[in-house]
């Protein structure tokens, strides 16, 4: 928070501001108040002595026209006792000068100045100017201020003299300067109690303004939670009020875009498509974690960094060129071992104004799709290859018929035979491709029934074992207690069959079969096994794929489709087991599968 230094703050300029007004009222007033009263002051003093010298003036002029006989006392003494008649109160001396300048009697007790000669230009000037005068001088002697006022002394049209009158004017300036004191303290204390009014009206005023200050402070950091005080309806109250609301409506937009925000963050992360977001140069701005996960990248990898860099295409595609791109484009990712392909679409955000702002890219994983569209791919070829060679075969057979060979009694059986087991196998593969193609749709039920599961085994063993048209040995290693297991006969059959004929179609001649059944917890688990040429390693788990047969002429050549394993994979898996190989090449094969099976307590069905 930035501090106000003390001399910029508001509350301090109010306070200079009033102090200044008063101290300039208070100087005018009392300028005029002071001048004012000097005035009336020294005018009614001076008045006093004028009226006073008035008095004096008449007796001693009429001492000065007097005739004189000779048993009157001489001017000089009469004068001195006109003049010693009057109280002196505030004046100083009076003194009598004739028309020639000498003193002729003086109020001081001092005498040595009567009959000298005056020099003072004040009396020189009252002699000849006819008029009063007066003046204000600083007696050197006493250090005091000191009224001076002359009058001429008049008989007739004639001066005859001049009467001097200094008096102590020093107690009315004393007034002034006692008045100037009290008006100097006056102006003290109403300034003390002016800044004192003054602190509190500027915090009145400065107070709402701070709060404001620190409430728009704490909005800057995201603090929307206090309200400014209104203090009351003035400019500055309706300031608050307005304030307050101000900070309402940011709250409730800040509100509704951190909303915005978690919903758009959420829905971002929870997706399970990769977004990414670019600024208008390319840049990475904003990336999801499915996106990071699709590209096995950390996010401190990817931002900032071009996109065509991340999605690895900067050879191919610029940035305008993505921008520009209209269908989505494929990033196979694919190792030898792993395919991973990635689908990427671009939309571009503009402005309104139709500036390009940046790139958003959707990325969709589709490993699983691509797989499939192998797969089916790969099963439609596969398909009609198995058609195709049996059909050539007849198509030649026939053509050789056609050509005449259906009259040769020798050929013909033989070749008809040849048609006919091609039809047959034809049939079988149409059926097993009808078979796993329900299965796929699932449109199928199982009809499950309890069985005895040994004696069930054991009936389809014997079957084969009567049947069996090559040296091969079968030993059975069947648990003596019975296995009671809800299963669909017919399919459990299916599966059998064709896990019993490949282990004799693949033994040698004088080899041994054997077929197992152990009891676990919750399933049993069936073991068949053959010593015959068995399977390459890498090539185990592929048998039970569709189509896959070992080697595929020899294979073909003992009557496979490469579907068996298949559909019993799919019926073991529908009945809730599993199926799985070992083998080895060139010493045998051992076929599994589990079956859910429940042990019975005993009594249950008795
Ligand atoms: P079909 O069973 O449809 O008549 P098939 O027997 O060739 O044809 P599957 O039963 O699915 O097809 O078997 C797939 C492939 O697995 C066989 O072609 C064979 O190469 C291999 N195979 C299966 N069982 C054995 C076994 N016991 N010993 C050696 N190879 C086997
Ligand atoms: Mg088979």
């Amino acid at each position: 928070m930035q501090k106000v230094g003390i001399f910029r703050s508001i509350h301090v300029k109010f306070v200079l501001i009033y102090v200044l007004l008063i101290i300039m009222a208070m100087q005018i007033i009392g300028l005029y108040f002071a001048k004012g009263l000097e005035q009336t002051l020294k005018t009614n003093f001076t008045t006093s002595v004028v009226d006073h010298m008035n008095l004096v003036e008449f007796s001693v002029r009429e001492e000065m026209i007097k005739e004189r006989t000779a048993d009157d006392p001489s001017l000089i003494k009469s004068l001195e006792t006109v003049l010693s008649g009057f109280s002196p109160g505030d004046i100083n001396e009076i003194r009598v000068i004739n028309s020639k300048n000498l003193v002729l009697a003086t109020s001081l007790d001092n005498q040595s100045m009567v009959g000298q000669k005056s020099m003072d230009d004040i009396i020189r000037r009252s002699n000849t100017s006819e008029a009063p005068d007066e003046h204000i001088y600083l007696d050197q002697r006493t250090r005091t201020r000191v009224l001076v006022l002359t009058a001429p002394i008049i008989s007739g049209e004639e001066v005859i003299g001049t009467l001097y009158v200094e008096s102590n004017i020093e107690k009315v300036f004393k007034q002034m300067d006692e008045i100037n004191q009290i008006l100097a303290g006056g102006t003290a204390i109403s300034l003390t109690i002016t800044i004192i009014i003054g602190i509190f009206i500027a915090q009145t005023m400065t107070r709402p303004i701070a709060d404001m200050r620190r409430q728009a402070q704490a909005m800057a950091r995201g603090n929307f939670s206090g309200k400014v005080r209104v203090y009351g309806n003035d400019e500055i109250g309706q300031l608050a009020i307005a304030f307050n609301h101000l900070t309402n409506r940011l709250q409730e937009s800040q509100a509704t875009t951190e909303g915005e925000r978690r919903k758009l963050a959420s829905v971002l992360e929870n997706m399970t498509d990769g977004v990414i977001a670019t600024d208008r140069k390319g840049r990475v701005i904003l990336i999801n974690d499915a996106a990071l996960l699709m590209l096995r990248m950390t996010q401190d990898l990817v931002l900032n960094r071009p996109i065509s860099a991340i999605l690895g295409v900067e050879t191919e595609y610029t940035f305008e060129d993505l921008t520009e791109m209209k269908d989505s484009l494929v990033l196979d990712f694919s190792t030898r071992e792993r395919p991973y392909v990635l689908r990427a679409s671009f939309s571009v955000t503009q402005k309104n104004t139709g500036f390009v702002n940046g790139l958003i890219a959707v990325l969709h994983d589709n490993t699983e799709q691509e797989k499939i569209d192998m797969e089916r791919r790969e099963f439609v070829s596969n398909v009609s290859h198995e058609l195709r060679t049996p059909l050539t075969t007849m198509r030649s057979y026939l053509e050789a018929l056609a050509d005449g060979a259906w009259k040769d009694s020798e050929i013909a059986p033989s070749f008809l035979h040849v048609t006919q087991t091609e039809t047959e196998r034809m049939i079988r593969l149409v059926n097993d491709l009808l078979k796993l193609s329900r299965m796929d749709s699932r449109d199928y039920d199982l009809n499950k029934e309890w069985a005895e599961f040994n004696y069930f085994f054991n009936l389809i063993i014997d079957r084969f074992e009567f049947s069996k048209s090559r040296n091969v040995h079968f030993r059975r290693h069947l648990p003596s207690e019975e296995l009671f297991v809800e299963i669909d006969t017919d399919k459990m059959t299916q599966v059998l069959d064709n896990i019993i004929s490949n282990a004799l179609k693949y033994s040698p001649d004088g080899g041994e079969v054997n077929f197992g059944v152990t009891v676990f917890d919750k399933y049993i688990q069936v073991m068949i096994s053959d010593d015959g040429m068995g399977i390459p390693m890498e090539n185990v788990k592929r048998i039970f794929d569709r189509f896959y047969r070992a080697e595929r002429a020899r294979s073909r050549a003992m009557g496979g489709t490469g579907l068996g394993l298949a559909i019993a994979r799919e019926m073991i898996q529908a009945h809730g087991g599993e199926i799985w190989a070992e083998s080895e090449e060139g010493k045998g094969t051992i076929i599994f599968f589990t079956l859910p099976f429940e042990p019975q307590e005993d009594g249950e069905w008795d």
